[in-house]
């Protein structure tokens, strides 16, 4: 249970926006410092050789879909860990192109390995 414990401490994350607010304001990297609840993990550039994921656009008609976790919304680029209907997918919506897309519906536990390949730059 102590492993489990550890876990969902890296799943949860330290914020990296509130852990760095003390200088935000002189560097301003991150314009959302005072709004806690919308910053996340930042994603790592993608890694030499990571995994090439298939981008659908968004399914139509959707269930109710229920963010589990996500990217920091100070980036252009936000990675959504969804689910739905008993599955899960990653949703990436790009603000500056005004996209979003999904990868494939699948086990709401292998939407949550993508999300973190994503996380560490081994899947894009
Ligand atoms: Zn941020």
């Amino acid at each position: 249970m102590r492993r489990l414990h550890v876990h969902v401490l890296v799943m949860s994350y330290v914020d990296p926006c509130s852990g760095a607010s003390a200088r935000l304001s002189e560097e301003g990297p991150c314009d959302m410092a005072g709004i806690p609840d919308f910053h996340g993990p930042h994603v790592e550039p993608p890694l030499p050789g990571h995994i090439t994921l298939t981008w659908y656009d968004p399914t139509p008609r959707p269930p109710r879909i229920r963010v589990i976790s996500h990217t920091c919304e100070c980036r252009d680029t936000t990675y959504e860990l969804c689910a739905a209907a008993g599955q899960g997918f990653v949703r990436r919506t790009d603000r500056e192109k005004q996209t979003v897309r999904e990868t494939a519906w699948t086990l709401t536990a292998t939407a949550r390995r993508i999300f973190h390949q994503i996380l560490h730059g081994e899947a894009r």
